[in-house]
């Protein structure tokens, strides 16, 4: 975990000795976002400067993007000429349709690991409001709600923030809806998904969110960073609409295929 920064702070003593010590101190996140958005962005993929996009991505760049192939139109995985994958047909999932931004290929890959394990926020902003983009190109309709994939307490301090909740901020900037304040919560840690089948993933994920929405929308997006297997989103969607939410879509900036 890259997120804890070591800075070194200087002491003048009284006896006019300096004394210098490496301390761990979390980046002033708020500071950092205030002047991500006022300074110019040189391009958040290849560094060049001058970029035409507010939020740091050059016309180059943006067309070599591993923009989304065609997929199963419930959970966005690639599927060419395909309508619903197999997975979906045999067990249909809570939410009704996936829109993603781009395949979890290079430089996507690499802009939300440096996001989530570096705390480099602006990376969130920058994709967030590419997803947007897509979002917008496809016409996909405004939900009452955006729901960021939440994390668990214990690993939301370790972390210090949500990546999903990061997307999400993008989001609502671009496109208005807001953040549903803490309508779904993780009330149970989970294994690492890696290396377990299918059922496996499920009972993993059993009970773990919570929602408590007290006026229930009608419709809202869950949003997550990447969408890898869609056991997280099929739980966390199920858990929504067992609260009776009545249309749940998932937003997500990558899918891993
Ligand atoms: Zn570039
Ligand atoms: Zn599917």
């Amino acid at each position: 975990m890259q997120y804890r920064k070591a800075v070194t702070v200087w002491q003048l003593a009284k006896d006019g000795n300096v004394t210098r010590t490496a301390v761990n101190r979390k980046p002033d996140r708020a500071l950092r976002r205030v002047m991500d958005r006022l300074l110019p962005q040189p391009c958040r993929f290849c560094g060049a400067s001058g970029s035409e996009h507010r939020t740091g991505c050059c016309s180059a760049c943006r067309a070599d993007l591993p923009w989304a192939v065609p997929g199963c139109r419930r959970c966005a995985l690639p599927l060419p000429g395909g309508d619903v994958c197999g997975e979906c047909l045999a067990d249909p999932p809570a939410f009704t349709a996936t829109t993603v931004a781009f395949r979890y290929a290079w430089p996507v890959d690499t802009l939300v690991k440096r996001l989530k394990y570096e705390g480099r926020l602006a990376d969130g902003a920058l994709l967030g409001s590419l997803l947007a983009e897509r979002l917008i190109a496809e016409g996909v309709p405004a939900p009452e709600w955006i729901v960021p994939v939440p994390l668990h307490p214990a690993r939301l301090r370790q972390r210090g923030f949500n990546q999903a909740r990061e997307v999400a901020r993008a989001l609502r900037r671009e496109l208005g809806p807001d953040i549903a304040p803490g309508m779904l919560r993780r009330i149970r840690r989970t294994d690492s998904q890696a290396g377990l089948s299918a059922p496996g993933r499920r009972r993993n994920l059993r009970g773990a969110f919570q929602c408590n929405a007290k006026d229930t929308p009608r419709y809202v997006a869950l949003v997550d960073d990447v969408v890898t297997t869609a056991s997280t989103i099929r739980a966390a969607a199920a858990c929504l609409r067992r609260a009776g939410v009545a249309r749940v879509d998932v937003w997500a900036v990558a899918r891993a295929a």
